[in-house]
């Protein structure tokens, strides 16, 4: 790395009332690194004066770019755009609502100034949220890291600092529905991993509910993890040996003339409801993959850029 530079990207959906004191905060922790920075906001569609508040930022702040999105297309396809713009030599993703410290930024450039090398720094942190975000983000983490495999630290942040090399390797993915966390922990690459603090966020709690989590759990599980299709062969392997089995044990025993046959409808209609449940899972998984498929077949754009404004790192 020559003189390195910073990119902050920070997406923003409906953050008016965290804004003006991030930026604050922000400018004064990058401007007391000495290193050269920018500051990339992507407005996400937001529908409050997001919009309105980053404009005014990006006339008078320094280093400050503003990337408008035509419609709110998430948090994943606006770290994309934030990435596509950013130009320093280590990038660093935080979400808007101060959840994550401006003040913990030299936190996780630190390991990065001191080896060089280093291509990726992820953060932890304790967690003093409500306990009904506490259990979604839980279920998402506990369910991705056993399916898929891939082992992640409890509590992982979207805060970390990256270099322009990962950057660019994420950028080559195609798929639409990149989901960055999980991807980022699949990528390879040198990395290690800092504690910071989490506040409570300024404004609205979350811009996820419950659904919204959900499904980009099953989006992870999708495209970082071969565990759906896995887990449902090994359930419909499991029930066809097991109901097998057992209807040989019983009809052996009925032929040797040890035994008269159990109650026979009982029997089938237990075995042959267990048989339609496997086959109805398997579509359904089927299903999921059909409709991705066809969402990346279809190759539509992951986003419109509406309105770039401010100027950042040459
Ligand atoms: N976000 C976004 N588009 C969306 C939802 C969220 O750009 O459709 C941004 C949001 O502004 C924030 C980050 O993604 O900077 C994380 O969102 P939030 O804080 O609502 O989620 P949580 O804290 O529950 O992970
Ligand atoms: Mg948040």
């Amino acid at each position: 790395m020559g003189s390195p530079s910073i990119s902050v990207i920070v997406p923003v959906y409906n953050n008016e009332s965290s804004l003006p004191e991030l930026h604050r905060r922000l400018t004064a922790v990058l401007s007391g690194t000495g290193m050269p920075y920018e500051v990339v906001f992507v407005d996400d569609g937001s529908r409050d004066r997001s919009g309105e508040i980053l404009g005014g930022l990006a006339t008078t702040g320094p280093s400050t770019v503003v990337v408008s999105l035509s419609r709110n297309f998430g948090q994943h396809p606006a770290i994309h755009a934030g990435m596509s713009a950013a130009r320093g030599s280590v990038i660093i993703l935080m979400d808007a609502d101060l959840e994550d410290s401006p003040e913990d930024i030299p936190v996780l450039l630190a390991p990065m100034i001191e080896d060089p090398a280093l291509e990726i720094v992820f953060s932890t942190f304790d967690d003093p949220e409500g306990p009904r975000k506490r259990l979604s983000s839980a279920i998402f983490h506990r369910v991705f890291s056993r399916l898929s495999r891939t082992r992640i630290p409890r509590n992982l942040g979207t805060f970390r600092a990256f270099s322009a090399k990962v950057r660019d390797a994420l950028l080559e993915y195609p798929e639409r529905s990149a989901v960055y966390g999980p991807l980022m922990s699949q990528i390879g690459f040198s990395s290690v991993t800092v504690e910071v603090s989490r506040s409570a966020p300024v404004g609205r709690a979350t811009s996820y509910n419950l659904r919204k989590r959900l499904s980009l759990a099953v989006s992870s599980l999708i495209y970082y993890g071969s565990a759906l299709p896995t887990l449902v062969l090994t359930a419909g392997t499991t029930l066809v040996v097991l109901s097998s089995g057992y209807l040989a044990v019983v009809v052996g025993a009925y032929a040797l003339g040890q035994r008269a046959l159990p109650a026979g409808t009982v029997l089938l209609l237990s075995v042959s409801l267990l048989t339609s449940g496997v086959l109805m899972l398997s579509v359904g998984v089927l299903t999921i993959y059909a409709y991705q498929i066809f969402k990346e077949v279809l190759g539509r754009p992951r986003y419109h850029v509406a309105a770039r404004r401010g100027s950042g790192l040459p």
